[in-house]
């Protein structure tokens, strides 16, 4: 379709001047009848790549998403904007079902929006009906890779086979490298065109503290900016509760949110938060998704959050108007202990802990936080940012560039097949087994690091991986890998600045709660 048609539409239908990036051609993408994969942050304007395709495309636009909970909302908000849409979930009575299942077959419907476990439902129907696109928002729960896998949607492979022509559009905010190719994979998608948006944002600012006596810090922080609302993220709904209450007696007007709340409280609590009747919500991850409050001013992390994406989400629900916004997480051992416990109980043990292990050196690093966070999402910027702790506060720097190219060079000896340990065991011409069953012993390069410690190997190349020289790939028993960056140190001549390495281990602060 033509620049301007599509323009035309989204003015008519939607109300908007422009498009934000990308959007214009993943729709673009879908209309021409290509599998498409779209990441674009939390914000980033993913709905309207399939709402507005929907409306030029011949038959139904299927949505699969997780979030029953949404889906009104969703819904609510495009027939109100003259777009026929319904949904179909298990919180409805079959007589609902039937209804809207007779509209879609006299084709008075559009869109609709449907739960992963409710397909089934549809299954009667489907030889009846146009599909004109399928989108599967929040793809990432498809993969075990991810943070939030979704059981449900692991069937979801079977759409494509069931609708081979029926382009399939897949929609997160939260992927790393591995889990893009699963989803992509997993969903059958055939060639898809992979769009990106740049997941910076510049406006919000990072900064790590000690988790030593944080509920006044909290506090502190707060009162600094009475007009100013924000979200509290804290891993329990106890400490939720809790913290709320402790805001409260300091005169915050602050509310606990989680899912053990009954849904009349909770939606209390995210209207007031919304019209800006409360100013602090202490909260669990469960707050926050599609609620759409461009002036969240700030988001603090009361505990360490499960991994990077997690995370990155979660700030990114601050300062959606584009103005300067805070984030400030606190970081503590006893935090580590429990989510370590967690993780190696829940599903995908080992990549989870791998995860887990990535927000703690986040949270420890000494470099640029968003270039740590960027290129964990598979951005390499070479820039710092001026707008992080670490940024604003730079701790002391060497010329680490001859460290660099040994490590560099040491995962490409070991063929980027090894682990950290395993690195820095060749590094020290350490005699182990790992080395030997692989006759490491005899390749160039053995041995070269054996001045320094084990420690230090290990910090340092924590920071080459923070600064996005390597990486480490967690489906893939956490092997080390070099990234694009990496040929600039070592054919380019690039200088690379490293942190004197600090015997101060990340439990030092942690101090009993008051
Ligand atoms: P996501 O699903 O990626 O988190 P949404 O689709 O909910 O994001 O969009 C986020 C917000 O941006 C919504 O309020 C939406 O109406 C708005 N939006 C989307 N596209 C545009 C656009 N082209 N111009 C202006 N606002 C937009
Ligand atoms: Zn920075």
């Amino acid at each position: 379709m033509t620049t301007p048609l599509l323009h035309a539409k989204l003015k008519e239908n939607f109300g908007f001047e422009k498009f934000r990036p990308n959007q214009e051609e993943i729709i673009n993408s879908i209309l021409s009848g290509q599998d498409t994969l779209a990441i674009m942050p939390t914000g980033g304007g993913k709905s309207i790549c399939f709402q507005l395709p929907a409306l030029v495309l011949p038959g139904i636009t299927i949505v699969i998403s997780p979030l029953i909970a949404l889906m009104k909302d969703q819904v609510d908000s495009l027939k109100a904007n003259g777009i026929p849409a319904c949904f179909i979930n298990s919180s409805q009575s079959s007589e609902e079902q039937q209804f809207y299942i007779e509209s879609l077959q006299s084709n008075a419907i559009k869109l609709i929006y449907i739960a992963p476990e409710s397909l089934s439902y549809l299954e009667n129907t489907f030889n009846q009906l146009t599909i004109s696109l399928i989108a599967i928002d929040e793809a990432h729960c498809i993969s075990a890779w991810g943070h939030d896998f979704r059981p449900a949607y692991t069937n979801l492979g079977y759409l494509k086979n069931r609708f081979p022509t029926t382009p399939v559009l897949a929609l997160t905010a939260t992927a790393d490298k591995a889990t893009r190719q699963d989803i992509s994979e997993q969903l059958n998608l055939k060639n898809p065109i992979v769009f990106i948006a740049s997941f910076d944002r510049p406006n919000l600012s990072l900064e790590v503290r000690p988790a030593l006596d944080r509920v006044k810090q909290i506090i502190d922080f707060i009162k600094d900016k009475p007009n100013e609302s924000g979200i509290v993220y804290c891993l329990s709904r106890k400490t939720t509760e809790e913290l709320a209450e402790k805001l409260q007696k300091t005169g915050i007007n602050a509310k606990a949110y989680h899912a053990g709340l009954d849904s009349k409280m909770r939606s209390q609590t995210q209207d007031e938060f919304i019209n800006d009747d409360c100013q602090v919500v202490c909260a669990t991850i469960a707050f926050g998704m599609g609620i759409d409050k461009s002036n969240v001013r700030w988001v603090v992390h009361y505990n360490l959050p499960k991994n990077i994406e997690g995370y990155y989400q979660e700030i990114g629900r601050a300062g959606r108007d584009g103005l300067p916004s805070e984030t400030v997480l606190f970081e503590s051992y006893g935090d580590m202990i429990q989510l370590q416990k967690f993780a190696s109980q829940g599903l995908n043990a080992e990549v989870q802990l791998a995860k887990l292990e990535r927000m703690k050196q986040y949270a420890d690093a000494l470099s640029c936080r968003r270039k740590i966070l960027l290129s964990y999402f598979g951005e390499l910027v070479p820039e710092n940012c001026g707008n992080c702790d670490i940024c604003k506060n730079p701790p002391a720097f060497f010329d680490g560039t001859v460290i660099a190219q040994k490590a560099l060079s040491a995962i490409i000896r070991v063929k980027e097949n090894e682990p950290l340990p395993v690195i820095i065991d060749f590094l020290r011409g350490s005699k182990n087994a790992a080395i030997f069953e692989k006759e490491y012993q005899n390749l160039k390069t053995y041995g070269v690091g054996h001045d320094i410690s084990w420690y230090d190997w290990n910090q340092y190349l924590i920071q080459l991986i923070n600064l996005g020289y390597c990486e480490i790939a967690f489906h893939q028993q956490n092997k080390i890998r070099l990234t694009a960056f990496a040929k600039k140190v070592l054919f380019e001549g690039e200088k690379v600045s490293l942190n004197t390495v600090q015997k101060m281990s990340f439990g030092k602060t942690e101090t009993k709660e008051t």
